[in-house]
């Protein structure tokens, strides 16, 4: 017979023999998603004799396989918590990151009510549907060039109850050249080819290459949104975009470029460079 304690425990030895980072913590998550069992409950039974179904018991065996092959706990779970909402999360969108938090806390201070928004590589939508969620907003667009992205947020966006519209496109290339918004927001494909050798397994080989490689500086995306933005800003709008942490000067430079003042760059928890933030006017 099998106890609780010793389900648990033989999937934390599973999990530490692939190399997982926190074995212990990933498979209490995992243990907890397939038993339905909180920590309070698991506790008072854990020498008690586990009561599995058959499903239960090839879940649990499917959960330890994925997380081995360093599938990351939100593919496998299916969500991942950003600003307080629950996202649906699979491999076609970037798991949202913390660090993202940043640019929706910008946003919001920028964002009057009933101001329009555009969210360029929407991915999950969870910056758009988080500002949705947060203000009052007049229209909210999201945009991704992946059907499959456009599919996630529209459910994240019915899920959460929040006034959104998907559009699938290549950046700019599918948009209504008459439209015009009060904000811009982006946190675009942005890893350089030298950093792609240093990321975890989790990202490398389970996250959306589309939704993270930018060329080989890592600016491609930059490039070309911040060339077109402007055409789709009302004047005296913001453009807010997500940096990697060596790229402020040159997003800086582009925003200089292309009609931007009041730049700003702000920094993450960490300290590093996060978020290049302008205001535009057009010089008409
Ligand atoms: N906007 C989404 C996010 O922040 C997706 C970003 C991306 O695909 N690069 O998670």
């Amino acid at each position: 017979m099998e106890t609780y304690v010793q389900k648990l425990h033989k999937g934390i030895e599973i999990l530490k023999k692939a190399g997982v980072p926190e074995p212990e913590l990933d498979a209490w998550y995992l243990f907890s998603e397939c038993f339905q069992i909180t920590r309070a409950e698991y506790f008072l039974k854990q020498t008690e004799k586990i009561e599995e179904t058959d499903v239960q018991k090839k879940t649990w065996e499917q959960y330890l396989k994925r997380r081995s092959e360093r599938e990351p706990l939100q593919y496998i779970l299916g969500t991942q918590e950003f600003m307080g909402f629950s996202f649906f999360v699979n491999p076609s969108v970037l798991i949202p990151r913390q660090d993202t938090e940043i640019l929706v806390e910008k946003a919001l201070s920028v964002l009057n009510p009933g101001d329009r928004v555009l969210d360029m590589c929407t991915g999950s939508g969870c910056i758009l549907l988080s500002l949705a969620k947060m203000k009052k907003l007049g229209r909210a667009v999201g945009v991704d060039i992946s059907p499959e992205a456009i599919q996630t947020a529209g459910k994240n966006a019915e899920y959460l109850q929040a006034d959104a519209e998907f559009i699938l496109s290549d950046l700019f290339d599918q948009m209504d050249r008459r439209d015009r918004f009060q904000v811009i927001v982006s946190n675009p494909p942005y890893i350089t080819e030298e950093e792609r050798k240093e990321l975890m397994p989790e990202v490398a080989e389970h996250e959306p290459g589309l939704a993270l490689f930018g060329g080989e500086d890592g600016l491609y995306f930059y490039r070309r949104m911040i060339r077109e933005a402007g055409n789709f800003l009302t004047e005296g709008g913001s453009l807010l975009v997500e940096i990697g942490c060596r790229q402020a000067e040159a997003v800086q430079k582009m925003f200089q470029e292309n009609g931007y003042e009041k730049i700003e760059v702000i920094q993450d928890l960490a300290g590093l460079d996060r978020v290049v933030a302008g205001t535009y006017f057009s010089g008409r």
